[in-house]
Formats: structure tokens, C-alpha cells, sequence
């Protein structure tokens, strides 16, 4: 028998709707290119999507084309958003970090029409506009007073385009698994990898974001998203925050400059910062050097890598600030597990919480995990097996874009394998042992390169750590560890390997610690352990 409710699509249009009915007054305030500071109300918001989405109908689209978008965190990308995506096309968010041959494979792989850009990306689109053809138009996310001289094909300035339309628009009733949006993974491994979300994955995906042992997001916050819009969405906070009134601080072009997101979060009472490890070591050192502290912001959410138990300490220490580590991935809308204690741990002493907060956190309902051997053999969830980590649900994806299942991402029983490597303990919490490409084979044996580094960012002299695996006659690999010193720091190998004492098995020391000038990064502030592997790769260890 069915049962007898509504079968109403889960569209981002009804959050829209939703957010101009119940919190037209609250902020949204954007650092941009073209202004410093820029601050305005849901109500001013919304009626610029409208105004948009009634832009759009008139250009030569049809549904479910690719419009892309080429910008930092601010408010006519957060129009865009939903002003693409609520009428029916894709919006398509592309990470200006990339290198340019990137850039232009996933223009034309996602065959985007048209591009709405940043000014300070028209010299990039100038550059790659012969190698990317589909291309029709390009938008200027500026006014038109602030409009760059352009050899782009059909540019107009955003405001030009928006500002004869109508602030009134009827959102088309589309069916839920309709696509919304397109990111591609950041192709640290071959080409990168379209994951094309619905509308109903994105729906469902903020719904569960703000679930108390989520993000616990609701209208007494107030958010400042240092992870990007054009990556996974930043974390879905722009559909979270209007379905719940959440104001919204947007650092634009200033996301890894420390100073300007104290200064941000100070002045707008940020109460909830979220980002990569890398942009809060910038933060803490900032602040260290200046003899900062946090006085408003109550908790961050940190994920897209490991965070170092020493910056859940520094947070907590200095700034009484709580760490809530997450995971996810671009193929998982973002979020899968988020850090919050359960009920029991209020008595755990200071260190035993900080070693439960280091952990990747709890299962997310709506995404199921499991971890298997090689043999595909489930494991059991006792904190010390560890395998491939795999997950199914609303907001995994199905398959990448146009490729066909050739991926070979999925198991034949319909999970996703992840990639990574991971242990489960009793209580549920995840733990992240590496990605599978970058755990160290030891003698038959596996060492994880994110255990040893948490140990050595721990280190007071330590700035940024990496551990990669080398080869080794005997056996197999063995960790090197590269190390980036702290200002002014004295810091020996010696020095190094004993901090290692008591903290990881003798069997995990590092074989050799290098001290280098700089560690490079990917497009999402990660360590770029590919790129280290090539630096070192006939680096021979000492015997
Ligand atoms: P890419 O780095 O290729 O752009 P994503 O941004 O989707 O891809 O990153 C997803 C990956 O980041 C995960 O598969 C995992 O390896 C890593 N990651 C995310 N969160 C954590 C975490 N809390 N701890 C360790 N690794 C993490």
C-alpha cells in the first residue's frame, strides 16, 4: 500500500522561497574584487536570483545546459547558485586554481555555454578562449563602471545583464533528480572527474547538514565558508544557511589571508568558521604573531584533510574554540562523517577528548559506511582493523559524467569506494589512515603517512609536515618525512625523530627527515603528495 502525502520534489527553488518568507532581513556581507565591503539582506538577495534566473530564460539556453561559474566566495556567486541552478540549468563551478590545461579540459568536457566570471579571471579566459569553443558568452561579475577591457566573445557585465529584468520569477516545477549543479574532482590522479548532483541530493544534503551533531546551523549562527564555492559547493552552506536563516560572512578573494578573516569575524560575530587545515594554520599564525584572540566564533568545522591534534589544542587553549573534524568528498556532495562527542564523553579528561575530536567523526544519517579488506570482506568497527573505506546513499554519486561506469569507482553490490583507507571504532568514529595511494607498504605491512605527520605538526618547531613513501630494497618503502620549520626555529633530525618517542611505533619512525623551504599544495589546499613523490623520487635513503 502507499501511503498518502505529497510526493512535492525537493527543488532548491522551495529554499528559496522558504528563506524570502521567513528570514528576509538577515545578512549576507561579501569581501569582492570590486568592493571592499559589501553587505545586503536575504529579501536584496533573492530578488537578484529572480532577477538572474529571468536573464538566463532569455539567452539561448536549454535545460540542463552548463553554465559555469569562475569566482570567489561572495554574493553574486551566491546567486548565481541558485539562480542557474533553481531554473534549470547546471551550474557548473570550476576552481580558478587549477592549472589553465585543466581548466580547459573541464570546460569542454562539461561543454559549458556560458562562463560567469571574475574580472580577475578574464585575462585566464582570454588566454584559453580559442581552446574552448562551446563556449558562447562570457559574464562579468562586476558593474558596469568596473567592466575590464575584453577580446571574450558577448561580455556583459553581471548588473547590465540583471538589472532590466524583473525581481519576480516563476520557478519552474521540475522533477527532483534533475541536475543542479557539476564539480570536478581535483584530478590529483589523471584527468579530473565530473560529479553532477540533483536537485533532491542537494536538498537532502543540507537538510542533514544542520542536524545538531552535524553542523548544528541555524538562524543564531553565523557562518563564514573559507571552503570555496566553486569546491563541492562549499560544503552546501549556501543551501544551509538560507533554509535556516544562518547569516552569511563571504571572504572573497581574501580566503588565505589571515588578517582579513580575524578582522571578518571579529566585526560580523562569526560563530561558526568552516575550511581546510591549511587556511587555519594561516589564521593561528596570524593571530599568534599578533597577539590575537578569537572572541566570537564558538566553533569551526575543519575537514578535506587531517587535522593535526595540535590545532584542535591551539583552537580549544587559546581561542575556547571547539573542533569538529569532518570528511567527505567531492563525490559525496561533500559531507560523510562529522566529529561531535556523544553523550558520556562530558567527563573525558582534556587529552582524551582532543584524541576523540583528531578522529574523522561519526556516520552522517543518510550515509552508510562500511570497510572492507581486499578480498571485499566487511571489517569489523573495533578501532584497529582498517581497510577500503566505502560508502552508498542520497548524496554519493551514482557515476561520474559521461563516463559511463569506465570509472570502475562502484562495487558490484552499489557502493562507492572512496579511495581512502580507514579504521572504525566501537563507537562509530571514523578515522582516516591515508588515502589508498599514499599509504607506505612497509615489509608487507601498511604505515600511515597522515599518522606520522600528526605527530610531527605537533612538534613546536614544526610548520607543515608530509610523509611520503620511498622506495626501499628491503622493505619495499619506508617514510621520509619533509618538514617545513616554524619562524626561526632550531630543529635537528635528531630532535625530529626523538618528538617520535612513545607517540608511534619504533617500526613507523621516519627513516630520513628532510627540511625544505616550501611543501606544495593542490587547487583545494591540499599537501600534494604526487607531486612530493616526483621530487623525491630518486631520493635514496640513508643505509
Ligand atoms: P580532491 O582533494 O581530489 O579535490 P576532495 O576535495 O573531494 O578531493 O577530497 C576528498 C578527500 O580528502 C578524501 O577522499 C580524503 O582523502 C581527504 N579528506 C577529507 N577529509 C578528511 C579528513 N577529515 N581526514 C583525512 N582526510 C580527509
Amino acid at each position: 500500500m502507499r501511503g498518502l502525502m505529497m510526493d512535492s520534489p525537493l527543488l532548491i527553488s522551495a529554499i528559496v522561497r522558504h528563506a524570502a518568507r521567513n528570514y528576509p532581513d538577515r545578512e549576507i556581507v561579501s569581501v569582492t574584487g570590486d568592493n571592499p565591503q559589501h553587505r545586503y539582506k536575504f529579501s536584496d538577495c533573492i530578488q537578484r536570483i529572480h532577477q538572474l534566473a529571468n536573464a538566463l530564460d532569455k539567452l539561448d539556453l536549454a535545460q540542463g545546459d552548463r553554465v559555469a561559474t569562475l569566482a570567489w566566495n561572495d554574493y553574486r556567486h551566491l546567486e548565481a547558485y541558485y539562480g542557474i541552478g533553481g531554473a534549470g540549468y547546471v551550474c557548473h563551478t570550476i576552481n580558478p586554481r587549477l592549472f589553465p590545461e585543466q581548466i580547459i579540459f573541464i570546460i569542454n568536457h562539461a561543454e559549458d555555454k556560458l562562463i560567469l566570471t571574475d574580472p580577475m579571471f578574464v585575462p585566464l579566459l582570454e588566454k584559453i578562449a580559442d581552446k574552448t569553443p562551446h563556449v558562447e558568452g562570457y559574464i562579468i561579475l562586476t558593474s558596469e563602471d568596473q567592466m575590464p577591457q575584453t577580446s571574450l566573445k558577448n561580455a556583459i557585465s553581471y548588473e547590465a545583464l540583471i538589472e532590466p529584468e524583473s525581481d519576480v520569477y516563476e520557478w519552474p516545477e521540475l522533477d527532483e533528480r534533475t541536475a543542479v549543479a557539476l564539480c570536478y574532482t581535483s584530478g590529483t590522479t589523471g584527468d579530473p572527474k565530473g560529479v553532477l548532483y540533483s536537485q533532491r541530493s542537494t536538498v537532502l544534503h543540507a537538510y542533514a547538514g544542520i542536524a545538531p551533531d552535524v553542523m548544528n546551523l541555524s538562524m543564531r549562527d553565523c557562518v563564514l565558508p573559507v571552503v570555496p564555492l566553486f569546491h563541492v559547493n562549499a560544503w552546501g552552506i549556501p543551501y544551509a544557511a538560507l533554509m535556516v536563516g544562518t547569516k552569511l560572512v563571504l571572504p572573497g578573494p581574501k580566503m588565505g589571508d589571515g588578517e582579513t578573516l580575524y578582522a571578518l569575524m571579529e566585526a560580523e560575530g562569526v560563530t561558526l568558521a568552516m575550511g581546510v587545515p591549511t587556511v587555519w594554520l594561516a589564521l593561528l599564525q596570524y593571530m599568534e604573531a599578533n597577539g590575537k584572540r578569537l572572541d566570537k566564533l564558538q566553533r569551526t568545522v575543519i575537514g578535506g584533510a587531517a587535522v593535526p591534534e595540535s590545532m584542535i589544542r591551539e583552537f580549544r587553549d587559546k581561542h575556547d574554540v571547539v573542533v569538529h573534524q569532518g570528511w567527505g568528498m567531492t563525490e559525496m556532495s561533500p559531507l560523510g562523517t562529522l566529529n561531535s562527542p556523544k553523550v558520556g564523553m562530558e567527563d573525558l579528561s582534556p587529552d582524551d577528548m582532543i584524541a576523540v575530536q583528531a578522529k574523522a567523526g561519526r556516520g552522517i544519517f543518510g550515509v552508510e559506511m562500511r570497510i572492507v579488506d581486499d578480498d571485499q570482506n566487511e571489517l569489523p568497527w573495533d578501532g584497529v582493523a582498517f581497510g577500503a573505506l566505502q560508502v552508498r546513499g542520497p548524496w554519493v554519486c551514482s557515476d561520474y559524467y559521461k563516463l559511463e561506469g569506465s570509472a570502475d569507482s562502484h562495487t558490484d553490490d552499489g557502493w562507492f569506494d572512496t579511495g581512502d583507507v580507514a579504521k572504525i571504532d566501537p563507537e562509530g568514529y571514523m578515522q582516516i589512515t591515508d588515502r589508498t595511494k599514499d599509504v607506505i607498504k612497509s615489509g608487507g605491512e601498511w604505515i600511515s603517512s597522515i599518522d606520522i605527520e600528526n605527530v610531527a605538526m605537533g612538534h613546536p618547531s614544526v610548520a607543515e609536515a608530509a610523509v611520503i613513501g620511498v622506495a626501499h630494497p628491503k622493505w619495499t618503502e619506508r617514510p621520509l618525512l619533509i618538514v617545513i620549520k616554524a619562524a626561526e626555529a632550531d630543529l635537528t633530525k635528531e630532535e625530529m625523530l626523538q618528538w617520535f618517542d612513545g607517540k608511534i611505533a619504533k617500526w613507523w619512525y621516519p627513516d630520513d627527515v628532510l627540511f625544505v623551504d616550501e611543501i606544495p599544495h593542490t587547487a583545494t589546499g591540499k599537501i600534494q603528495k604526487v607531486k612530493l613523490r616526483q621530487q623525491f623520487a630518486d631520493y635514496k635513503l640513508p643505509t
